[in-house]
């Protein structure tokens, strides 16, 4: 589960981590207030207000803008609100801004070099570790910095058992180019991080910049944080934290429903049951020279419910030219499989406007298929995996 900037800075500094602090606001009025209140706790008369979406490269669509007066927090504030932001990690037509981080300007005037590093947490999946990957080159984005100048990126695995040790902390800062006070405040900032992320049961913090200002504090002034979903009842005050309307409707239409599904780009539907079997069917529209326009995994209960359910939410996308139905009868049985398909046919009829393939294959696979051919519907039943790959092709032609 993806978070706002403004919620991951709020779960890193419950645990210790010196943030950019920061009020969230959903329109100018309250953006105002929001500016009033920060200057009353912390004194600045300067304010970034910052584009709350679930996409980085803000700063470079113009959702990060610097406000020297209320006046400007409440104009800028008023122009983001409500706008479509561009930026390299959105689609073309950008994502909608509901929410703006009133946040205090860290970046000190007269400050001539504030110092700006990059710092993740994440597993690595190699070595089943966690690790901290770091950067002096931090502010701009760490795709560009892998390519151009690798050297700079530094990893630090840690060991599970043990966790973060001191000498470790202090390697990271020292190879920053730190010493003296800066030194003991990044080792301070990469402890308190690396307990937060473990405590959260996060599976990636980026931290992009880490600000050192001028008086050697050191600081988080943006925060990507992803949540592990599956460790998501452990902690039942962060599920609120949930915004759907960053989310891909039908996904979480799908979800909802209990249905496995990630949206893809291709024309063919599919409905399968397991993640083994979807991958390799997807394999399969791939080889018939159609793309997948989903996964979807309806599980081991494969009713007529679940399957109409399944079909609506894979017609939702009007790419989907055809529907590949891939299902191994093991607990469940073909022809009760294929009863569901032909119900949900029949429920749903001139809703179905392309061509259907369905593959049974497993416990009474042949009077499945017998089942839908006497049903008189539009609906292609095969029984071979390479049947299925010719009919796919064969209605794409
Ligand atoms: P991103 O573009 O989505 O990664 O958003 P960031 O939170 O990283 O902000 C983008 C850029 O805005 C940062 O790299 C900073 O250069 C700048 N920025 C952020 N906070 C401040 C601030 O307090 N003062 C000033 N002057 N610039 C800031
Ligand atoms: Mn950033």
């Amino acid at each position: 589960m993806n978070l706002h900037e403004y919620q991951g800075k709020e779960i890193l500094s419950s645990f210790g981590v010196r943030i950019q602090r920061g009020i969230v606001a959903d329109n100018h009025k309250k953006a105002v207030d929001a500016a009033k209140q920060l200057t009353t706790e912390t004194g600045t008369s300067w304010y970034v207000v910052k584009a709350q979406i679930h996409a980085g490269g803000r700063g470079k669509g113009g959702g990060v803008k610097l406000a020297k007066s209320l006046q400007e927090v409440e104009k800028i504030s008023n122009d983001i609100i409500g706008m479509m932001l561009k930026t390299p990690q959105t689609s073309a037509e950008g994502k909608k801004v509901n929410q703006v981080l009133i946040a205090e300007d860290v970046y000190y005037p007269g400050d001539s070099e504030p110092e700006e590093y990059y710092m993740s947490v994440l597993l690595n999946r190699s070595t089943g570790r966690n690790m901290i990957m770091y950067s002096t080159e931090g502010g701009m984005d760490i795709e560009t910095v892998a390519e151009e100048t690798p050297h700079l990126i530094f990893h630090e695995e840690i060991d599970p058992a043990l966790g973060l040790l001191p000498f470790q902390a202090r390697k990271i800062a020292f190879n920053l180019g730190l010493s003296g006070g800066a030194l003991k405040e990044m080792v301070k900032f990469v402890t308190a991080l690396y307990t937060a992320y473990v405590k959260s049961d996060s599976s990636l913090f980026e931290i992009n910049p880490v600000l050192k200002t001028s008086d050697s504090k050191i600081l988080a002034v943006d925060a990507k944080v992803t949540l592990d979903d599956s460790a998501l009842y452990r902690h039942k005050d962060y599920m609120e934290l949930r915004d759907l309307r960053e989310e891909n409707a039908i996904e979480v239409e799908a979800n909802a429903a209990g249905l496995n599904y990630v949206d893809l780009d291709g024309n063919v539907g599919c409905m399968v049951n397991g993640a083994g079997l979807a991958m390799s069917t997807m394999d399969l529209i791939k080889q018939s020279g159609g793309e997948p326009a989903n996964f979807l995994d309806v599980g081991g209960t494969a009713d007529a419910e679940r399957v109409e359910k399944g079909f609506r939410i894979i017609l939702r996308d009007p790419a989907v030219k055809a529907i590949l139905v891939n299902i191994f009868g093991g607990i469940v049985r073909c022809d009760r499989v294929a009863q569901g398909i032909v119900d949900a046919y029949k429920n749903m009829g001139d809703d179905i406007k392309v061509p259907i393939i369905v593959r049974l294959q497993g416990t009474n696979a042949i009077e499945a298929k017998k089942l839908i051919e006497d049903s008189g519907l539009p609906v292609h039943s095969v029984v071979e995996f390479q049947e299925a790959a010719d009919k796919v092709q064969e209605v794409l032609a």
